[in-house]
């Protein structure tokens, strides 16, 4: 609590008391809290690629080039690490727009199957590096829905990017898409790694991940969860997980068909 006192002064300057104002401020100190996380998270994600860039430049001009193999190992490394900053900073860049007030979808009629079919073509050399089955099924009927193209087409993307990456190789992503006269419903299901039940609310916060390595090493930021449930909300839609550990992971989606503004 903050508090304030002021003093309640009477004709003839005489004290009638004192009037005491709390505040509660947990909120404010929780949100304080969140925002300092946030940064120090930031931080620590931006500098882990820029030591480790600075560090092979500097071996590299230390004498370390003169070593073909070794040049082209380090630059390679310098050339990874480098876009894993750009990937950083545009995930940051799309969430702080995502979460800013008045942010504004471009709503119109998509057809939810075309935009699943452009998701797949944009995964599927991730997919056969793996050998991991995309299963959806060919000739769907077009199932049209009001709903920005371009950030429906950014939540799939990002929900099939992390089956794939947390699915060993030889596994499958299933996609379903089913309707009915107000909704659409969108599972991807995977046969991966899956999601202890304890960490399935937490997995939407900025930053959080099961498994720092293992995220870090599939080229995660850990920020694809957080613009999903942004984006979800956004378009008033829902999204739930179930997931046994070792079996793999379901993340449902529902949307309305007809846009409900503000
Ligand atoms: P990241 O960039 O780390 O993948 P996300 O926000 O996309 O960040 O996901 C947060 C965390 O949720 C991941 O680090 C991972 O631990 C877990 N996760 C997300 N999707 C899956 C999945 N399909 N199977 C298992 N774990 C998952």
């Amino acid at each position: 609590f903050e508090v304030y006192g002021v003093p309640i002064i009477g004709t003839n300057d005489v004290w009638k008391g004192v009037l005491l104002v709390f505040h509660d401020i947990t909120e404010l100190k929780k949100l304080e809290q969140v925002r300092r996380d946030f940064v120090a998270n930031v931080s620590h994600e931006l500098k882990t690629p820029i030591t480790s860039i600075k560090g092979f430049s500097e071996t590299l001009l230390d004498g370390a080039m003169d070593d073909r193999e070794a040049l082209r190992q380090f630059l390679n490394i310098i050339l990874q690490e480098s876009e894993r900053l750009q990937t950083l900073i545009q995930d940051l860049l799309d969430l702080s727009k995502i979460e800013q007030q008045g942010f504004n979808l471009s709503v119109e009629k998509v057809n939810v199957i075309t935009i699943i079919n452009e998701v797949i073509t944009i995964v599927n050399r991730k997919a056969e590096e793996k050998n991991i089955s995309i299963l959806f099924e060919k000739d769907m009927e077009p199932i049209i829905i009001e709903a920005d193209p371009y950030r429906l087409k950014q939540i799939f993307i990002n929900i099939v990017s992390n089956a794939l990456a947390y699915t060993t190789n030889n596994g499958s992503v299933a996609i379903k898409v089913t309707n009915d006269s107000s909704k659409v419903y969108i599972d991807i299901e995977d046969t991966g790694i899956g999601i202890e039940q304890s960490e399935i609310p937490r997995i939407f916060e900025r930053f959080y991940r099961v498994d720092r390595a293992r995220s870090r090493n599939s080229g995660g930021t850990g920020l694809g969860l957080a613009i999903v449930k942004h984006l979800v909300e956004a378009h008033k839609g829902l999204v739930t997980v179930e997931s046994e550990v070792g079996k793999g992971s379901v993340f449902r989606f529902e949307f309305n068909k007809k846009f409900i503004e503000e």
